[in-house]
């Protein structure tokens, strides 16, 4: 599976970001998630072809979401594209098939299938099961979950000892059906290992939180894996940190951000924004841009894989911490008064 970013601004676009728009290539498909103004234009810049997009999965039905149909599907048109294409949206989608198709002199000569859903199971097959689910906006709004069936491991080693023989068979019983062996009837679970969980993946538009959208996107069973403590004070800001690995400030704009100070004294090795206050004048710590969550990762995976990165952000970046102290910015500040005052003086 790919999933590609082609715009993640919400209504106000920028040079860097365009109104939303995610393509997933999966099981031999492209989706699209959304379409706003530019997605088209934004595909020039990726490997996404509009013409292998099979659905287009649209969230609401405000403007940043969907602006970018008529034009996308007028360029599919003028590529003399064929093959249906299936286009699913929450409640109204049908008056914004009217505006489009009543739009200027727009015409299209493939099939185009507007389906207007709710909640509900929208399509089911061996490989996926594709979901969508009401959220909670000020127009009807949807999310949508795309889950991979994952077979279990096919244990050929067993397969072979039970005396199946190298062929079809095999791929008939990672398919779930028996097969019959010199008489003897092999049962799929004789040769298949543990169930696995295949790769989900949840989009949703515009929502509020809402416990919908959790249940949607929390099945995967790693809800352990994440805490949401809340407004934490005094000692159990520093019991939480004292647990951590790394601690990670991805702050797209913080006048000086105290938090990292905080982890690194509890020697918690410490990732920060570039464009955080605190990245001046913190140097034991490594910096990354806010946007760039794949460097973040990498990081973060650096820390806790390689021991000496630790140990070294660890102590060096007590040490950095300790040596910020109100006295020595104190006497600083005294120094640049003393300086100005004697510059003053000389006038
Ligand atoms: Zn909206």
């Amino acid at each position: 599976m790919e999933i590609i970013f082609l715009g993640t601004s919400s209504a106000v676009h920028s040079k860097e970001r365009n109104h939303p728009s995610i393509a997933l290539k999966a099981f031999g498909d492209v989706m699209l998630f959304d379409c706003g103004e530019g997605t088209q234009r934004q595909m020039l810049h990726t490997k996404v072809s509009p013409m292998k997009i099979s659905r287009i999965f649209i969230s609401h039905l405000h403007g940043d979401h969907i602006l970018g149909l008529p034009g996308l599907l007028q360029s599919l048109g003028l590529q003399d594209r064929e093959e249906k294409l299936t286009i699913y949206g929450p409640r109204g989608l049908s008056k914004v098939k009217d505006a489009i198709y009543n739009f200027g002199y727009c015409k299209f000569d493939f099939p185009i299938d507007f389906i207007e859903i709710g909640t509900e199971i929208i399509e089911e097959t061996d490989e996926y099961i594709i979901r969508s689910q009401s959220v909670r906006h000020n127009v009807p709004s949807l999310a949508y979950s795309i889950e991979e069936k994952k077979k279990p491991r096919f244990l050929r080693e067993k397969a072979i000892e039970l005396g199946i023989p190298v062929g079809p068979a095999f791929g008939r019983l990672h398919n779930g059906e028996e097969v019959e062996v010199n008489g003897k009837i092999i049962k799929p679970e004789q040769v298949l290992g543990e169930p696995r969980k295949g790769i989900k993946i949840t989009y949703s538009g515009d929502t509020r939180p809402c416990e919908e959208m959790i249940e949607l996107a929390a099945q995967r069973g790693i809800a352990d894996k994440f805490h949401f403590p809340g407004f934490m004070k005094g000692k159990q800001v520093y019991e939480t940190f004292r647990d951590s690995d790394v601690y990670v400030m991805p702050s797209v704009s913080e006048p000086f951000g105290i938090s990292p100070l905080e982890a690194m004294q509890c020697g918690v090795p410490s990732i920060i924004s570039k464009q955080s206050g605190c990245a001046e004048i913190l140097d034991k710590c490594i910096k990354t841009d806010y946007w760039d969550i794949h460097a973040m990762a990498d990081a973060m995976y650096s820390i806790c894989t390689n021991e000496g990165l630790y140990e070294y952000l660890k102590v060096e970046g007590i040490k950095e911490v300790d040596e910020i102290t109100w006295e020595k910015v104190g006497l600083r500040i005294r120094k640049c008064y003393d300086e100005t005052i004697e510059r003053f003086n000389k006038h």
